[in-house]
């Protein structure tokens, strides 16, 4: 039983333990339920990508924590993990010969650039986006009203239609690469904000990354790690009341709870409802996810200089090569995402060292960093790393609604519900969990 766990509430199931799942569980756990969080990886923490580069924990996934991420922070203070150091949003282009910057600590030099980039009809579009982000923080996720305007609109047409060639190619391209590994021609306008928003925060980073946080999890509810849940088990009411788990590869058993969060992808929350809810199952494999490579190379020498820590390359061999602390400037993390950017759909290690030797003279070339010798690498590969919604989002997420309430004792979290970002992940996970509390009949808190 883990430490101080209360009696008085239901036995309640949170499935996946990214930070989706993470949120609903403390959530819940500090409501006073019995929470059990089960994770079909041996470990915790889904998209964050622990794993060792040499002999130092390192993150291959989502690190990057903004000023603005409110729930995640509410979540690392809660669990006493919350040591911060910054990290900026620093990224850099070539163009025309030119390295520019945008970095959030040098906002005029970053506007200029901006500037330099697009057509005036499209820094009017942009900038009355930014202006609705920072005046209403509901803008920053999918679903806000103003959003849900722009879908209606514009989602006819992908992304790439909206705003010019020069500046998709230079701003938004980039952009929508890094947050959701997808081209411009693969997203739409209405889910623009969730970009935007990461463009308008400033980074930082957890000083220990995400173990102790996962860890004191450990601590506050039960993990079922190694456990796949296979599909969600109903009563004759129609409630759930149930999931059957496979353990290390066994027969799935029937486990009981009174309530259940499937806090995972849009595509595996498919397959768990798929038995019960074929209607459902199709709504959510119509989600588009988009795979993406990870590779860290730590280096006997810094590669990056503390003004230029990350380099967008427009046509591969990469799509990003960065430094992987602001100070750690000789780990490199190079991303393979996107169509031009070297999306990999079989990274074998022959593939992955002639790429990075490829990237490495770019770097060479344009920003004269050394001619530095590897040390160690680590490659994380994701099928399906982020997901890039759908056109009309607002409308697959009214009916996904719909669906939800007709089963009284599910919630759902994840990616693709207020937006790819750890903090709108953590945000869907903590709603979750409030409502499925008030259903249990618990206080909300
Ligand atoms: C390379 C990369 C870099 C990123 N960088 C940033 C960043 O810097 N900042 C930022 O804000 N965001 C970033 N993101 C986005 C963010 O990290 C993710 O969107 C977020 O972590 C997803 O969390 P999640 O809990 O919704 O899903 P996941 O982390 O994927 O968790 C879902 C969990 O469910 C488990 N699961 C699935 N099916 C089952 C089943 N049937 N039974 C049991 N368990 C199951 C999975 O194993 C997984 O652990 C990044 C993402 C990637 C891929």
């Amino acid at each position: 039983m883990p430490k101080d766990q209360q009696e008085n509430g239901r036995r309640v199931a949170v499935v996946g333990g990214g930070i989706s799942g993470l949120t609903a569980a403390l959530r819940l756990r500090l409501l006073g339920h019995d929470v059990e969080l089960i994770e079909a990886d041996e470990t915790l923490g889904g998209r964050f990508g622990v794993g060792r580069l040499g002999d130092r924990a390192v993150m291959t996934g989502g690190k990057n924590i903004g000023r603005r991420y409110e729930t995640f922070r509410w979540f690392t203070s809660e669990l006493g993990v919350d040591s911060y150091e910054s990290f900026g949003y620093n990224a850099s282009r070539v163009k025309d010969g030119r390295v520019l910057t945008l970095d959030s600590e040098r906002r005029g030099q970053t506007l200029r650039n901006i500037r330099r980039m697009g057509s005036p009809r499209d820094l009017a579009r942009l900038a009355a986006m930014a202006v609705r982000i920072r005046a209403d923080a509901s803008n920053r996720f999918l679903g806000s009203r103003y959003f849900g305007r722009i879908s209606r609109r514009h989602d006819n047409a992908p992304l790439a239609s909206y705003f010019g060639p020069e500046l998709t190619d230079a701003l938004i391209r980039p952009m929508v690469i890094r947050n959701n590994g997808a081209e411009p021609d693969e997203v739409y306008p209405g889910t623009f904000g969730t970009n935007l928003a990461m463009l308008l925060d400033h980074y930082d980073q957890l000083s220990g990354g995400i173990q102790p946080a996962l860890d004191a999890m450990a601590e506050r509810v039960r993990v079922r790690a190694g456990a796949r849940v296979e599909r969600l088990v109903r009563d004759r009411r129609g409630h759930v009341s149930g999931l059957a788990i496979s353990e290390a590869g066994a027969p799935a058993e029937i486990h009981d709870y009174a309530g259940v969060v499937l806090a995972t992808p849009a595509h595996a929350t498919a397959a768990i409802v798929a038995e019960t809810e074929p209607a459902m199952a199709e709504r959510l494999r119509g989600v588009r996810y988009f795979p993406s490579t990870v590779v860290l190379v730590e280096y006997d020498q810094p590669i990056f200089t503390s003004d230029v820590r990350a380099l967008a390359m427009d046509d591969g061999p990469c799509s990003n090569a960065g430094s992987y602390g602001k100070e750690e400037r000789h780990i490199v993390r190079y991303t393979y995402s996107g169509n031009r950017g070297g999306r990999l759909v079989d990274p074998t290690p022959e593939r992955i060292d002639k790429l990075t030797t490829e990237s490495e003279a770019l770097l060479v070339k344009h920003l004269g960093a050394p001619r530095a010798t590897r040390l160690n690498t680590l490659t994380k590969h994701w099928p399906a790393a982020y997901s890039g919604y759908l056109p009309h989002h607002p409308v697959f997420l009214r009916r996904l609604h719909e669906d939800v309430v007709s089963l009284p004792g599910l919630e759902l979290a994840g990616d693709y519900l207020q937006g790819v970002s750890i903090e709108a992940c953590a945000r869907s996970g903590r709603a979750a969990a409030g409502r499925l509390a008030a259903h249990l009949g618990g206080a909300a808190r």
